[in-house]
C-alpha cells in the first residue's frame, strides 16, 4: 500500500506537473496582458490557499499515518489467520476469526473517514476560494467593461483563461493531497529500509582462506532479554572434525547456542572463535558459507526440487545435484515422483513429508560442502525408515567436518565424539555416551527414564 501511494503520486505528478505547470504560467501571462488589475485580484487568493494548506497539512499527515498503521494491522492479522488456518479450523474458530477481522476492518473505517473528510474539507475550501474569485470577477469584469477599460471579447477571453488557470491549480492541490499520503508511505518504507542489521561486518573484517573447523566457545553468555540469559558462561573447545551432540531439556538453550554459532545473534559476553579468530571479526557472508545448517523444519522455496538443492550453489550441474540427492538418501523418492528432480515443490507444488523435506535440505547442504555443520534433528515422530535414511544421510555429511547435532535420538548420540548436556543455558555434563552413563548424572537419568523402543529409536528431549 505504501509503495502504491508513492506510485500514485509519481504517476499523477508526471501528468500534472508537465501539463499543469505549463498551462498555469501560460494562462497567468495571458490574463496579465488582458487586464493586469483583474489578474492581480485573482492572485489575491494565493495567500489564502497557502494558509489553508498550512493548516490542513499536518492534520492530513497525522490522519494518513493512523490510517496506514491500521491498514497494515489488518493485513498482518489476515496473514496470521491464513498462516494458522489449520489451527483456526481444528478449533472451529472460523466465525470468531471472521468477527475479529470484521471488527478490525470496521475500526479501520474511522481513520479512513477522517482522512477523506479532511482531504475533502481542504479541497472544498480551496474550491470555494475559486468561486469567490469568479464572483468577484463578474463584478470587477462588468465594471471594467462598462467603464470601457475592457472589451466584452477580452472579458470572455479573460474568464476562459482563468478557467485554464484554475484547473491546474485544483490539479496541483489534489497532487498535494496525494503527496502527503505518498510522503507518509515513504517515511514508513524508509523506517524499514533504515533498520541496520544487528549482524554486520565490522570495518576491516577478515577473509578466511582455508577453514579447519576448530571452534571455541569461551565464557559465552547470551541473553535475549537483558536479565534472563539463555546461555550462561558456556565453555567448549571443539577440535576440527569432531562431532558434538548437544542434549538437554526443552528451553535449556540448545537452539540458542546454535544461533550464536551460526551468527544469527552475537554473544552478549565472551567470545566464539573459529580457527582462533573471533567470529565477529570475520566477514560474515564468508563465515556463513562455511557453515551448513539443517533445521528440524526445512523451508523449501516454490520451485523444483533441483532448484531447492541447488540453492547454496547456483552453478551446480544436474550431475552434482543428483549425486548430492543420492548421498542424502533422497534420490529414491525423488525418482519416484512423475517429474523427478524437476517436480515443483512449495505451497502450490508436490507436498513432501517432513522426512523428505529434511533429506532435500541435507542434499542442499551437501552440495554447499561446508566445513562446519549444524544439524537440528527432527523431533517429530518420523517413521522408522525415514529416520534411518536421515541418519544415514547425516553420516554422509559428517566426513571431515566439525559437526554439531541437537540430538534427540539415541543412535546419533552414541556415535557422537562428545555429548554436551545442557540445563538452563549451562553445561552440566560432558563426555561420550559410555562415560556419561557411568557417571550416573543427568544424562543417565534422562537415558533411563526413556525406554528404548523396539526399533532402537529413542527421544531424549
Ligand atoms: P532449546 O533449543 O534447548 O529448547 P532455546 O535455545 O530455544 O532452548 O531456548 C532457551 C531459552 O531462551 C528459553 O528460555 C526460551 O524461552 C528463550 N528464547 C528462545 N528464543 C527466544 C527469542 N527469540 N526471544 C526471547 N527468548 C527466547
Amino acid at each position: 500500500n505504501d509503495v502504491a501511494a508513492i506510485q500514485q503520486f509519481t504517476n499523477l505528478a508526471v501528468a500534472t506537473m508537465t501539463n499543469s505547470i505549463f498551462a498555469l504560467f501560460l494562462a497567468l501571462g495571458i490574463i496579465f496582458v488582458l487586464n493586469w488589475k483583474l489578474a492581480l485580484f485573482c492572485l489575491l487568493i494565493l495567500p489564502f490557499y497557502y494558509g489553508v494548506i498550512r493548516y490542513f497539512h499536518p492534520k492530513i499527515r497525522e490522519d494518513s499515518h493512523k490510517f496506514r498503521e491500521k491498514q497494515s494491522q489488518v493485513a498482518g492479522t489476515l496473514g496470521e489467520i491464513f498462516n494458522g488456518i489449520k489451527v483456526v479450523k481444528s478449533f472451529a474458530m472460523e466465525d470468531l476469526e471472521m468477527q475479529r477481522f470484521s471488527q478490525m476492518t470496521k475500526d479501520n473505517i474511522r481513520p479512513e473517514l477522517e482522512l477523506s473528510t479532511r482531504s475533502y474539507q481542504m479541497g472544498s475550501i480551496l474550491g470555494s476560494f475559486n468561486d469567490f474569485v469568479v464572483a468577484g470577477l463578474f463584478i470587477g469584469g462588468a465594471a471594467a467593461v462598462m467603464g470601457d477599460q475592457m472589451t466584452i471579447g477580452d472579458y470572455v477571453a479573460f474568464t476562459g483563461y482563468l478557467g485554464i488557470l484554475f484547473s491546474p491549480m485544483m490539479a496541483l492541490s489534489l497532487l498535494l493531497q496525494v503527496a502527503i499520503t505518498a510522503h507518509t508511505g515513504m517515511e514508513r518504507i524508509c523506517n524499514i529500509l533504515d533498520i541496520r542489521p544487528e549482524i554486520a561486518d565490522r570495518s576491516g573484517a577478515f577473509s578466511m582462506n582455508e577453514v579447519k573447523g576448530h571452534i571455541e566457545f569461551e565464557d559465552v553468555t547470551f541473553a535475549y532479554k537483558e536479565d534472563r540469559p539463555a546461555i550462561r558462561h558456556f565453555n567448549l573447545d571443539v577440535k576440527p572434525g569432531e562431532m558434538i551432540a548437544v542434549v538437554g531439556p526443552s528451553g535449556s538453550g540448545k537452539s540458542t547456542l546454535m544461533s550464536l554459532l551460526t551468527r544469527f545473534h552475537d554473544v552478549s559476553e565472551g567470545v566464539i572463535r573459529l580457527d582462533g579468530r573471533d567470529i565477529r571479526t570475520l566477514k560474515y557472508e564468508e563465515y556463513r558459507r562455511n557453515i551448513g545448517i539443517v533445521l528440524q523444519e526445512n523451508f523449501l522455496f516454490a520451485g523444483t526440487i533441483a532448484d531447492n538443492i541447488r540453492y547454496g550453489k547456483p552453478e551446480a550441474s544436474i550431475r552434482e545435484i543428483r549425486a548430492a540427492a543420492e548421498k542424502a538418501n533422497a534420490l529414491e523418492f525423488i525418482d519416484e515422483l512423475p517429474d523427478g528432480l524437476e517436480s515443483v515443490v512449495g505451497e502450490r507444488g508436490t507436498q513432501l513429508s517432513g522426512g523428505q523435506r529434511q533429506r532435500i535440505a541435507i542434499a542442499r547442504t551437501l552440495l554447499k560442502n561446508p566445513r562446519i555443520l549444524v544439524f537440528d534433528e527432527a523431533t517429530s515422530s518420523l517413521d522408522t525408515i525415514s529416520e534411518h535414511l536421515i541418519q544415514e544421510a547425516l553420516y554422509g555429511l559428517v566426513d571431515n567436518r566439525t559437526v554439531f547435532v541437537i540430538a534427540h535420538r539415541l543412535s546419533t548420540i552414541q556415535r557422537a565424539d562428545r555429548i554436551v548436556v545442557m540445563e538452563k543455558g549451562r553445561i552440566v555434563e560432558m563426555g561420550n555416551h559410555r562415560e556419561l552413563l557411568k557417571n550416573g548424572g543427568v544424562y543417565s537419568r534422562m537415558f533411563n527414564v526413556q525406554e528404548v523402543a523396539k526399533n532402537g529409536s529413542l527421544k531424549i528431549d
